[in-house]
């Protein structure tokens, strides 16, 4: 990439969340190979970041490509309204071989947003039917979500967001109101063991789900770890108590793993933590392995079939790219590829790192606290960064590091050896060591 291009790309084209009038400066990339991002100016960055959760096995992975380059010579896409394909189907085999037993139906959606809405919407329309048999009109209008959650940008998903501590503050006028509980307090996993659970974490919850269930289609949350509104991570226990009150209240859970879904919190999903069940699951992100935009809602024989029976006869809902057979191989060979990596060992390796190698920061003055589950690394820092700066800083050392706010993580491809972490963690050591990073 050359000068001008950056030039095009600064005057023209809107990069996430960054201003196009003002933009931040963008970093030209011209290959990324494994854990490494290759800069056209030269340097090698080891990455830290996964694209956003979503690159597990590393990037230009040779069974990726071939399942690609495969698909490609039959088809790209075709509609998935009245055809089907094979890479559908076994997607669709695959994600119920891993989900549990109760989870039946599948809808493949194009982004972790839209599956999000697939959810809210599915509740929505299994409580009108509900309603509508007893020839009553639905009351349960409204979700219960958790504050510092995050649930997408599309107005649905950004409705059960976190309106407060958010990016979304300013829609806050223009969308519905939803109930927001105070989120649990952090919890650290130490040597394998969680500590004692203080019930008083879901106090809020408790008072908010007996206050307003009569009006509640569904619970809605991220499973144990709280990602882009917080990156915090909460006591298990919460969330099974989150499941035993949805069954008191006969709410329906719907369960976010886009996020932590396929491995990245050292379970497959992070609810199993818990031991629990959702009733609807969203899973994006690493669904491909970071090659293509692909999710899915899953759910139950239940809901499936309480949202199918009323007078619409079906769920209104279908993206033109539905199933994009394109995205269901290379998610079909993510898949089998994790299955073949042996990834709970790899993100064991990483978690023992963290482990290690996290709690020293918390001496930095900068440093307020520290916490990580499985290959989740999250420093929290008193101040701000200063984006331009501290990421000017990583680049400079060699990795690709995106903090937010106060919060600087990691969560890097599984693939990653003990020596890229090493760098990661030792980037983040000198950077907060630099008043220059921190408003
Ligand atoms: C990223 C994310 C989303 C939104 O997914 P997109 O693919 O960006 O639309 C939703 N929920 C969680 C927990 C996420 O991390």
């Amino acid at each position: 990439m050359n000068f001008q291009s950056l030039d095009f790309d600064q005057k023209h084209l809107w990069h996430p969340y960054t201003s196009t009038t003002n933009p931040l400066p963008c970093y030209p990339v011209s290959k990324a190979q494994e854990v490494y991002i290759h800069l056209s100016t030269g340097e090698t960055l080891i990455d830290g970041m996964s694209s956003w959760w979503s690159a597990i096995h590393g990037y230009n992975h040779p069974l990726l490509n071939q399942a690609a380059h495969q698909q490609i010579e039959d088809m790209s896409h075709v509609m998935f309204g009245g055809l089907t394909h094979q890479p559908a189907v076994e997607l669709g085999k695959r994600l119920l071989a891993m989900t549990p037993d109760n989870i039946q139906h599948i809808f493949l959606a194009d982004s972790g947003s839209v599956s999000v809405e697939v959810a809210l919407k599915m509740a929505l329309q299994y409580w009108h039917n509900h309603a509508a048999k007893r020839g009553e009109v639905s009351q349960r209008s409204q979700f219960l979500t958790l504050s510092h959650g995050y649930h997408g940008d599309t107005f649905a998903a950004m409705s059960v967001t976190d309106p407060d501590n958010s990016m979304h503050k300013m829609y806050k006028g223009f969308l519905p109101q939803h109930i927001f509980a105070q989120s649990p307090a952090c919890s650290q996993k130490v040597e394998g063991k969680w500590p004692e659970y203080d019930p008083s974490d879901l106090a809020d919850f408790e008072i908010k789900i007996e206050r307003h269930h009569p009006h509640l289609a569904a619970v809605i949350l991220e499973p144990i770890v709280q990602g882009a509104g917080g990156m915090r991570i909460y006591h298990p226990q919460c969330l099974s108590r989150i499941r035993e009150l949805c069954d008191q209240y006969g709410l329906l859970l719907i369960l976010d793993e886009i996020a932590t879904g396929f491995g990245r919190t050292g379970r497959l999903f992070a609810f199993e933590h818990a031991n629990i069940e959702p009733d609807i699951l969203c899973v994006g992100k690493a669904l491909t392995g970071g090659y293509m935009t692909l999710a899915a809602t899953l759910t139950t024989e239940k809901v499936a079939t309480g949202v199918c029976d009323g007078e619409a006869g079906c769920f209104m809902h279908g993206p033109t790219f539905m199933a994009n057979p394109l995205a269901c191989s290379v998610a079909n060979a993510s898949l089998s590829l994790l299955q073949q990596n042996h990834w709970q060992s790899q993100v064991l390796t990483i978690e023992n790192h963290f482990e290690q190698e996290l709690p020293l920061l918390l001496t930095h003055p900068k440093v307020k606290s520290v916490r990580w589950l499985g290959a989740i690394g999250v420093v929290e820092t008193h101040q701000p960064v200063n984006l331009e700066i501290i990421q000017a800083k990583f680049v400079s050392q060699g990795v690709w590091i995106r903090p937010f706010g106060r919060l600087i993580y990691i969560m890097p491809p599984y693939i990653c050896q003990p020596e890229h972490i090493k760098a990661l963690i030792n980037a983040i050591r000198v950077a907060i060591e630099d008043d220059d990073c921190f408003y």
